[in-house]
């Protein structure tokens, strides 16, 4: 009888590095995971120590190999962090700087001077001009090199590819070129319009492949791998979610919060400031999607947590809320890095409303959960306007998913089922679902959603309206400080 298959699915995180070993159920059967360090030179700087990332990695992939040394590995997937941007000397393999992170906001002032060209830039790339992007965080860092002959550029997808392939292979796939904001997603390509208003020299970009490819062959571990998938942590999820269908919705409550929905061949433009993307590009068709980013969700919760000693484990933050009947009319808006979609204000930061004399730490921990309620009420919004019906069902992931007070503060909110899975893996189960459809282990996109198993339903109850009144006004307030 022949061994049965497994893949090395890669999650390149911003808060931890992962690497998995799937069976083809969707079942983690080994996983190894390092926190990584976040570096914050400056207010409002956000960096990571490249070379970290990927020994990380390599001694990752290392530890769970050796724990299946006589299984049939079939292949690699990888999923990463998007938009995180790094330089490296492809002769040294030495970063010219730092990982810039996607949360990074040193490029506000420049992106600034890119609102005259915003509707091309819309129009090309999907995206808003906002430092959110890798564009700009590319600009800045060649802007200080002397010599940028022999530097390439990649998101984290193609830095680690690169060293996984010992320096034989830039690439990336379409997935993480389209958050970019120099590639094209209606005509596939790198766009030169966008890289001569940037100074971008296009000798430094790598080459874009199908998220299904042959990436390239990795020989640095006890046995030859080759690299089957690539994708971005989010469109990723929306994959390892099934979510294959035209007006099929994820949405992930990590770090931050995103919520995609599935467009088909149909390159969607937000009347209502979403983006659009690519979703996945399979044998050269393009599947597309709209999403809303919102930066802070499940930091948060973080925050409230290290910078306050509010409670020592995020999940404790449930039982903190139920302790009380309401927030006491406290709101609290956590956009330490700037709003995102649909308010793209790159310049807002964090704030709490409506604090009264009585305001208990529990009143800011429940108002801190409700915001995540909000914020998806706002994108999913902006989206049934774009699809132009209501959205009936968001499947969710992430870690704070396991929240079931938040999970029901956002079906009451939105007014639709929130649908949480068994599998909470979505995100490193999308890039090892792709690996085994490309390596034929795989026949179909039905073959991955048969392991899609519901954990738990969430229907709305009921909702009065008045806390979302409440977080209008005062995304308005803070806006105008
Ligand atoms: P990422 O992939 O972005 O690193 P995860 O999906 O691992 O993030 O989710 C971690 C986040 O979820 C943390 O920011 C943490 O604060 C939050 N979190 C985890 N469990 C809970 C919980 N039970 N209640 C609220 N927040 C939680």
């Amino acid at each position: 009888m022949s061994k049965p298959p497994f893949v090395l699915s890669i999650d390149q995180g911003t808060t931890s590095s992962r690497a998995l070993v799937f069976d083809a159920c969707g079942n983690v059967v080994s996983v190894a995971q390092k926190e990584l360090e976040i570096i914050t030179p400056q207010s409002g700087w956000v960096e990571q120590n490249a070379i970290q990332i990927w020994q990380d990695v390599r001694d990752l992939c290392e530890s769970v190999l050796n724990k299946h040394k006589d299984d049939h590995i079939v292949g690699i997937g990888i999923t990463n962090q998007r938009e995180t941007t790094i330089v490296w000397n492809k002769t040294t393999g030495q970063p010219v700087y730092n990982a810039i992170v996607w949360q990074d906001r040193r490029t506000a002032e420049y992106c600034k001077t890119l609102k005259p060209h915003a509707d091309m830039i819309t129009d090309k790339t999907g995206l808003v001009p906002d430092p959110y992007f890798s564009a700009t965080k590319l600009k800045w860092i060649l802007d200080k090199q002397d010599d940028i002959n022999d530097l390439l550029f990649g998101t984290v997808d193609c830095y680690l590819l690169w060293h996984l392939t010992d320096g034989r292979v830039h690439a990336t796939d379409a997935s993480n070129a389209a958050r970019t904001m120099l590639f094209n997603i209606k005509t596939q390509q790198w766009d030169e319009d966008l890289c001569d208003l940037l100074g971008i020299p296009m000798h430094v970009l790598p080459n874009v492949l199908d998220n299904l490819s042959d990436f390239g062959r990795c020989d640095l571990f006890d046995r030859p791998l080759e690299i089957m998938a690539m994708a971005g942590d989010q469109q990723s999820a929306t994959f390892g979610q099934s979510c294959f269908d035209i007006g099929m919705v994820k949405s992930t409550y990590g770090t931050g919060c995103f919520a995609l929905m599935n467009t088909g061949d149909v390159c969607v433009q937000s009347n209502n400031k979403l983006l659009s993307t690519v979703a996945w590009r399979i044998d050269g068709t393009v599947t597309y999607a709209l999403e809303g980013s919102i930066f802070v969700a499940g930091a948060a919760i973080q925050f409230l947590r290290d910078q306050f000693n509010f409670f020592d484990d995020a999940a404790q933050s449930e039982a903190m809320a139920l302790s009380v009947n309401d927030t006491d009319g406290v709101v609290f808006v956590p956009c330490f890095t700037g709003l995102g979609a649909p308010h793209w204000n790159a310049d807002a930061r964090g704030a709490l409303f409506g604090l009264s004399r009585g305001a208990k730490q529990a009143h800011i921990v429940r108002a801190c959960l409700d915001a995540q309620a909000y914020q998806t009420r706002d994108l999913i919004d902006a989206m049934a306007l774009d699809a132009g019906h209501d959205i009936e069902t968001i499947r969710v992931d992430g870690g704070l998913v396991q929240n079931n007070y938040v999970c029901q503060c956002i079906a009451d909110e939105v007014g639709c089922d929130i649908d949480r899975p068994i599998n909470t893996e979505a995100t490193a189960w999308g890039a090892a679902a792709m690996a085994f459809i490309h390596a034929g282990v795989f026949q179909s996109f039905d073959d991955v959603s048969n392991h899609y198993a519901l954990d738990r339903k969430f229907t709305p109850q009921s909702n009065n309206g008045d806390g979302y009144k409440q977080w209008v006004k005062s995304i308005n307030a803070l806006q105008t400080i």
